[in-house]
């Protein structure tokens, strides 16, 4: 379904649900929405491969007043971000927003020291938007530029001002705005060199990272867009190729992550994490004598203000490295997301009021649960962990975000054919929006009436 406030004016039960969703995104992820409208229109742009009935909504441009509202209910203890969508709401180039300058103003007067962070295209960030952006920090720029030729460009993303938006890195590193490179390699169509040559580009431009996001293919992908047999394999070990070769930290997301040990990413260039000593592919042994539990409750310890001991290891050699990270500082650490510490303890807590648990997972996260479970877990205990394939999006879809009720239904019926009934199920919250729906509107609690068991969300 794709609605949109302004094309359901005259329905005013559509409109109200939209303006809930609007105010949700502020509220919950401090993430303004302005509009889904974008001057290109790329080929990997996810909700070209949607299967039917998928809840999307359109927006047009805010009006002021709406803008205006929804900037009252932002958080100035977090970074306000915009450009990205964490709702059901399409995220679009937020520079196509008429007034765009001037609710950033709006927002800097409002929030003087609140960081901003901006995930744009390019194409609009001419010389005179970049110096009013330097007047309007601490902002971070996501900067989404997928390659560096301009025919490339146009091919992938359709986009006619493809030379413009390649002089936006150039702008960004003169005025000295801090940004982050991203590219959604499809080497396939560009060539492999072009993605090669796109990561040193960023590299030469100053950007303080670099991250590829993996394409997702469903069945519904138009045919002349499916890459060849084969191709993650060959893609991953190209881009562990460019890593090692590249000086600025180059994240691939998803990670692919099979396990918890905390290995270090990346260092960004210049930070105290470079000067302390600490490098790309080393693993966290200790901080501060203790044991991470993960990467992200390594990376979290050392995001706080504090002078740590971490303990190293590099084929083989333990180092002692000392880090200090001051009050507004940032360590300049890079690592992948797996799982936090909290996560596998609210699962363990669920275990004291239900005998047989059966925790369903996204096929990425499942290994990671896995493991995360196995470490926190007592004796006793009996939890199943269950991987939960996407047979709806179908492709390469493996993430918890994309999972719908009649994913999780197939699975659960499988599993009692030759297996004792579970009394609780552990389904991942993030299939779901804050009402419990699936991405079809579907709720949840369908699965409690289906198969009798209770279900939590974590
Ligand atoms: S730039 Fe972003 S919002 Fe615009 S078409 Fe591409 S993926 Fe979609």
């Amino acid at each position: 379904m794709v609605s949109s406030i302004n094309s359901v004016r005259k329905r005013p039960m559509a409109d109200r649900l939209v303006k809930q969703v609007l105010f949700r995104s502020v509220q919950n992820y401090n993430i303004l929405p302005l509009t889904s409208c974008c001057n290109v229109s790329c080929l990997f742009c996810s909700h070209r491969q949607n299967p039917a009935g998928i809840e999307a909504y359109f927006l047009p441009p805010l009006d002021w007043e709406t803008v205006e509202d929804l900037v009252m209910f932002l958080s100035p203890q977090k970074k306000i971000v915009i450009g990205e969508s964490a709702t059901r709401i399409m995220e679009g180039e937020p520079f196509t927003h008429p007034r765009m300058m001037d609710i950033l103003r709006l927002l800097r007067d409002k929030f003087p020291l609140t960081g901003i962070q901006l995930t744009t295209n390019g194409t609009l960030l001419d010389e005179k938007k970049v110096s009013l952006l330097k007047s309007l920090e601490p902002l971070e720029i996501n900067l989404s530029l997928n390659s560096c030729s301009p025919g490339m460009r146009q091919i992938i993303m359709h986009d006619n001002l493809a030379e413009e938006a390649l002089k936006a890195p150039a702008r960004l590193q003169v005025a000295g705005i801090s940004y982050h490179g991203s590219i959604v390699p499809m080497p396939w169509i560009t060539g492999w060199q072009d993605l090669a040559q796109t990561v040193f580009f960023l590299e030469e431009k100053g950007a303080r990272t670099i991250r590829v996001f993996l394409p997702g293919f469903t069945r519904y992908t138009e045919e002349k867009l499916q890459p060849p047999p084969g191709w993650e394999k060959e893609l991953l070990a190209f881009l562990k190729d460019l890593r090692e070769k590249c000086s600025v930290p180059l994240t691939i997301e998803p990670p692919g992550l099979l396990d918890l040990k905390p290995i270090i990413t990346g260092v960004i260039k210049g930070s105290k994490a470079e000067a302390a000593g600490l490098r790309r592919g080393q693993m966290i042994i200790s901080i501060n004598g203790l044991t991470p539990f993960s990467r992200v409750e390594a990376f979290r310890l050392l995001s706080e203000p504090g002078k740590y001991e971490i303990k190293v290891t590099d084929g083989g050699t333990e180092h002692i490295i000392i880090l200090e990270v001051c009050p507004g500082e940032k360590s300049g650490l890079v690592m992948d997301y797996d799982l936090p510490l909290s996560l596998a303890t609210e699962i363990l807590n669920l275990t004291k009021k239900a005998e047989k648990v059966l925790v369903l997972a996204s096929e990425w996260g499942e290994p990671l649960l896995r493991e995360a479970l196995h470490k926190t877990m007592r004796p006793g205990i009996d939890i199943t962990i269950v991987p939960v394939p996407n047979r709806t999006f179908g492709g390469t879809i493996k993430s918890a975000g994309l999972l719908l009720v009649e994913d999780f239904l197939k699975v659960i019926e499988d599993y009692v054919q030759d297996q004792e009934k579970p009394d609780l199920l552990v389904l991942p919250g993030l299939a779901f929006d804050d009402r419990g729906r699936d991405l079809r509107g579907r709720n949840y609690q369908d699965l409690v009436e289906r198969t009798g068991c209770r279900a939590v969300l974590v």
